[in-house]
């Protein structure tokens, strides 16, 4: 049998991978400034997190939803305490789109409406949900839901006021559009969207799974803004590369049994992992040095000659040049062995493990003033 071919891929074979580098299979070494879609967020086959992973599975590695696993309430807790939101309840699941698609459920159980508004390049995921709500029209199939979706322009506050009615089931917006551009959702504008959904009675869900888990060098971006959505998503930082995600659901919404479901969503191995991240996060201070080191690349990408526009916050950055990113995206990678990303046509991508230090930093400035001399 062939795989079905849907990715185009670099014929590079990673078969090994600590902290923020990989080496191929031909011993070649690579800097990881993308951590496979910002997934990688204490940095690859960190030693606490195998520890953990593997007493696990040694342990018990899988039962279902239907027996009691005490490592989910140790996730939910800790989750709750690092990201300040204790009084949330928290719904696992196994991926992003997955995620936004259960908020959007809650939503709608929650005020029994249809109708959903969301952003211009807003990436939600491949669900028939998540996709109705992204506005890509390469991967939306003909059997789609957006009929009841509005897209508006992004940080357009006054589109909010004027679309959002008391018909309006859920806002969906993402803190950071990553596939979208890496553009930052302004305070005002996620303030509007809150104040809107207050008066309206839609729920406002704030898509993390990007720009979440520390990576704004805040745990979630919203809270530069200081708003409290109705409903938070999260997956890939979340485990580091084990596939987990979840809803951080606010307490006005009442759970019934059977409401939401999956059969692989919080089960034992996945949790041990969320637990690994969120507490290497908070032993090596992470967040903060997502901070710091975001900080220190944005200064320096400041001097370098050749770029058109910065953005980002923490470890999500985005550079934009004024010619197509493609040729400079493989310069790096393939000349500088140095993994990046991209966000549209003209702008590269840097989701980096947060952990990443000041040398790494330094590697990855050098190398792309050399392509771009
Ligand atoms: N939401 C955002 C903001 C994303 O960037 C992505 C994936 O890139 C998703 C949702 C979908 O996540 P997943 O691929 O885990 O389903």
């Amino acid at each position: 049998m062939n795989l079905f071919n849907v990715y185009p891929l670099y014929d590079i074979e990673p078969v090994k991978a600590k902290g923020s580098y990989l080496w191929d299979k031909n011993g070649q070494e690579y800097l990881d400034l993308y951590g496979g879609h910002a997934v990688i967020s204490i940095g690859h086959s960190h030693p606490y997190y195998v520890e953990k992973l593997t007493t696990q599975l040694n342990n018990i590695g899988f039962y279902s939803n239907s027996v009691k696993i005490p490592i989910q309430e140790e996730l939910a807790t800790k989750l709750g305490e690092l990201s300040g939101y204790e009084d949330y309840a928290l719904f696992l699941c196994n991926s992003g789109a997955e995620a936004n698609e259960n908020a959007l459920k809650t939503a709608s159980f929650f005020n029994g409406r249809k109708k959903v508004v969301a952003f211009t390049k807003a990436f939600h995921g491949r669900t028939a949900g998540a996709v109705a709500v992204t506005d890509n029209k390469a991967i939306v199939a003909p059997v789609n839901y957006s009929e009841h979706v509005t897209f508006l322009p992004f940080n357009d506050i006054e589109a909010l006021e004027q679309s959002v009615t008391e018909e309006t089931c859920a806002v969906i917006v993402e803190g950071i559009q990553g596939v979208g551009g890496i553009q930052v959702a302004s305070e005002a504008f996620l303030k509007a969207a809150r104040a809107i959904c207050d008066k309206t009675g839609a729920a406002l869900i704030l898509d993390s799974v990007q720009c979440g888990y520390g990576r704004s060098g805040k745990f979630f971006s919203h809270q530069y803004a200081d708003v409290h959505p109705d409903l938070i998503t999260t997956a890939k930082g979340m485990g580091n590369g084990f596939p987990i995600g979840g809803v951080l659901i606010s307490p006005k919404f009442q759970a019934k049994f059977g409401m939401l479901g999956t059969t692989f969503g919080g089960n034992h191995l996945a949790c041990a992992a969320g637990v690994a991240v969120l507490d290497v996060m908070k032993q090596e201070n992470l967040i903060e040095n997502a901070s710091k080191m975001g900080d220190y690349l944005m200064s320096n990408l400041q001097q370098i000659q050749g770029i058109k526009e910065l953005r980002g916050r923490g470890l999500m950055i985005g550079i934009e040049f004024e010619q197509p990113v493609d040729e400079i995206r493989d310069t790096l990678l393939f000349k500088h062995h140095i993994f990046c990303g991209y966000a549209g046509k003209h702008t590269l991508r840097l989701l980096p493990s947060l952990a990443l230090g000041q040398t790494e930093c330094d590697r990855f400035l050098e190398a792309l003033q050399s392509v771009l001399k």
